[in-house]
């Protein structure tokens, strides 16, 4: 059994056996019968360091663990997938329009250009209300710590 959240296809979550050296076996496999119990692991490397009983129970635990402690904060930080296809989508879509009316597409993206800086500051005056650092909020746009504070400290009030 494995744990999955679509906005973070690079990770997928499981409960790794525990064998007696300490090690974690990769995968619940035939090999791994002579078990002392499970940790929550994930195919990105990450792996948390709480054991749980060697139980159905103590691998039900260890869901809990992978989202709490790994899962909830990347998919914070991930845009839904259904949005990123509808982005990629509208960017497919503006640079056929530009080939073919050029006018149009600049119209369109003049539209795009004015509502994104509103929600630019709509979501870092969000982020900083939910206590977000500046270092968090560069990284989320590709942008350093500095860049992101300068830019945005004039629209929101912290
Ligand atoms: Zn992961």
């Amino acid at each position: 059994m494995t744990f999955t959240s679509s906005d973070i296809p690079g990770h997928e979550g499981f409960a790794a056996p525990v064998l007696p050296t300490g090690e974690l076996a990769s995968s619940a496999s035939a090999f791994t019968k002579n078990f002392v119990g499970y940790q929550a692991a994930c195919s990105c490397g990450w792996a948390d360091q709480r054991r749980y009983p060697a139980t159905p129970d103590g691998a039900k635990e260890t869901e809990y663990r992978w989202w709490s402690r790994h899962a909830a904060s990347l998919i914070a930080a991930a845009p839904p997938s259904e949005l990123v296809i509808k982005s990629n989508l509208l960017c497919e879509r503006i640079v056929t329009l530009a080939a073919e009316r050029p006018l149009a597409a600049l119209t369109l993206l003049s539209q795009v250009e004015s509502w994104q800086r509103t929600l630019f500051d709509q979501a870092v005056a969000a982020a900083r209300e939910a206590s977000v650092s500046w270092a968090q909020i560069g990284e989320a746009m590709g942008i350093s710590k500095q860049s992101a504070h300068e830019r945005f400290r004039a629209h929101v009030s912290s």
